[in-house]
């Protein structure tokens, strides 16, 4: 195995194991944004759940969010799903 190819078998594996902390969260998650973490774009930036340790990026954050808060209006207009 080449350089390269632990560093991208570790990286498969780090994913994995926080998809895993992302997935077994109670939820919902509690994203706060990583001190130094990323840049400036929301791709870029990186965020990390209070309550599982699962990290994302800024994208992924909006939209979930977004999510929750959609689910909320939708819940007070008495149409949950
Ligand atoms: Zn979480």
């Amino acid at each position: 195995m080449t350089a390269t190819g632990n560093a991208v078998l570790a990286g498969q594996r780090e994913a994995e194991a926080n998809k895993a902390l992302l997935s077994g969260c109670a939820g919902p998650h509690e994203f706060r944004r990583v001190a130094n973490g990323g840049g400036q774009g929301l791709t870029a930036q990186r965020w990390r759940c209070a309550g599982c340790g699962g990290l994302v990026n800024g994208l992924a954050r909006l939209w979930y969010t977004n999510g929750i808060e959609h689910g909320e209006r939708r819940a007070a207009r008495g149409r949950a799903a």
